[in-house]
């Protein structure tokens, strides 16, 4: 069997995939800070992770996927200033779009789904036990993480000490014995949320919220800490802190995945730079499948660059990939036994190699374009509709391991039909949002093999007038057939 590589940041390297308990997988990915909507580079480590999480469901019998909800951040509280609404408004507001724009995308729920306001408890036991342990120590209604007290501090962003400090990116407050010292538990004032505590009513730092939700849901250890390249330091340096100190030392996460940035025009994509498409903004204008392929298509530590042009490339992708089904689908009754059929849960080995080999989706995903597709479309070409039949059911479980085409083709079309439509070629850099432009019509590759097989079928119906009608209206759109011994080929004219 395929064996699991992953890329741990730990370590640096492609290192096997060994979990502690082979019977029950646990991984733990941070989620959205609930005060504004997705941006598409946020949707980047939703749709990776869930790809991950569902080879890892096919590899181990048991998975448990934690992505936490962050709803206490300082942001939440100005967010709701400005909209003059009380916080938990923003933050169920936002919780319900995050939640429908993720599924719209193909990503499955997580099996946990931990929120900070449910886990304030487990927070606050951490802190004492590191105030306890010589950890943190109070001043001032905050509690701090006091980073000399744990050597390994940097180990995983690689981070000089100066660094450290540089990338804190906090004013020093006069009350920190170290610079690089980390906030666990700051005080609310009366207007702000606020939860009671031995060091006064407060609410906690971003860092302690994911190491205390980790534990509450998946215990001390997990297999895999994932995230954006971002949080790598200080979030997770931070995280690893916390946990293993609170620990004796016992190891927090064995391996580390982060997924490189979304960027447009080399830039990253973020809300302070101003340069970000919501997700919900580009439903409006692609199927929700069309932008999870084009996430997929880069490798998940590579950076991706989001074009108008990838998207719609990624669109005509799937139209291809969907219509073999569909013709497929059409011909089921007349040409092949469902004992012949493909086991949906055999998944083609190469797709899987792809897959174990450091979650190679864009490596998957051309084997599926170049090899899998096209075979179908030559088999319907020559007549051949078992292999046809056979290609399709391939298709349909090799997409289903990067949870494409889960539709059926109907709906698919039906959906994209009904699309408002991807402004062409225009890069997102000179901002298209608003252009709702249709779909422009191609023939593609696709039609083209439809028509010559239903051409070839006149042919041996001896409907010769048949067959002249579907040659002469594949020229009047540009298209020239050419029979041979090897079959029927085409090219296009001019
Ligand atoms: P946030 O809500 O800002 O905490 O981000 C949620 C997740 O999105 C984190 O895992 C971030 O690392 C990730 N993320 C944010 N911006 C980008 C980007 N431009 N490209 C890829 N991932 C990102
Ligand atoms: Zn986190």
């Amino acid at each position: 069997m395929t064996a699991l590589h992953v890329h741990n940041t730990m370590t640096r390297r492609k290192e096997k995939f060994e979990p502690l308990d082979p019977a029950h997988v646990k991984m733990y990915v941070c989620g959205p800070t609930v005060y504004d909507d997705a941006h598409i580079g946020n949707a980047r480590p939703v749709v990776v992770f869930d790809v991950l999480a569902r080879l890892l469901r096919r590899l181990y019998p048991k998975v448990t996927y934690a992505r936490n909800i962050t709803d206490i951040d300082d942001k939440i509280i100005v967010r709701a200033a400005e909209r003059g609404v009380h916080i938990d408004t923003v933050t169920a507001d936002t919780i319900a779009n995050y939640h429908a724009d993720m599924a719209a995308l193909g990503a499955l729920p997580p099996d946990m789904e931990p929120r900070c306001t449910r886990s304030i408890p487990g927070m606050l036991a951490m802190i004492e036990t590191l105030v306890d342990k010589g950890h943190a120590y109070a001043a001032e209604g905050h509690v701090l993480f006091a980073v000399a007290s744990y050597a390994d501090y940097g180990k995983l962003s690689g981070r000089s000490r100066d660094e450290q400090i540089a990338g804190a990116r906090v004013e020093v407050a006069p009350f920190k014995r170290d610079p690089a010292d980390f906030v666990l538990w700051k005080p609310s004032t009366p207007d702000q949320p606020g939860w009671d505590s031995k060091w006064g009513r407060g609410r906690p730092g971003w860092h302690i919220e994911c190491s205390a939700m980790a534990k509450d849901v998946l215990g001390i250890t997990i297999d895999i800490h994932g995230g954006g390249l971002d949080l790598t330091f200080p979030h997770h340096e931070n995280e690893i802190a916390q946990s293993q100190c609170a620990h004796g030392g016992v190891q927090f996460s064995k391996y580390w995945m982060h997924n490189g940035f979304l960027v447009v025009n080399g830039e990253k994509m973020s809300k302070s730079l101003g340069n970000f498409f919501t997700v919900r903004d580009l439903r409006a204008r692609a199927p929700g499948e069309a932008i999870r392929l084009l996430l997929l298509k880069t490798h998940y530590r590579a950076p991706l660059d989001f074009t108008d042009e990838g998207l719609r490339q990624a669109k005509l992708n799937l139209d291809r990939w969907y219509r073999l089904l569909q013709i497929s689908d059409a011909l089921l009754d007349s040409s092949q036994k469902e004992a012949d059929r493909l086991n949906p849960m055999d998944v083609p080995p190469d797709i899987l190699r792809a897959l174990c080999d450091d979650l190679n989706t864009s490596e998957a995903i051309a084997r599926i374009g170049e090899f899998i597709v096209d075979k179908g479309y030559r088999h319907h070409r020559d007549g051949n509709l078992t292999e046809l039949r056979m290609a399709a059911d391939e298709l349909r479980s090799a997409a289903a391991m990067l949870g494409l085409l889960q539709v059926n083709p109907e709906a698919w079309f039906k959906q994209t039909l009904n699309a408002t439509g991807i402004p062409s070629r225009n890069s997102f850099g000179s901002s298209t949002i608003g252009n709702t432009k249709p779909l422009e019509v191609h023939m593609e590759e696709y039609e083209i093999d439809t028509a010559i097989a239903a051409r070839l079928a006149a042919r041996k119906a001896k409907n010769f007038a048949e067959a002249d009608r579907i040659r002469d209206d594949l020229k009047a759109k540009g298209i020239v057939l050419e029979d041979g011994p090897k079959g029927t080929s085409w090219k296009r004219d001019g």
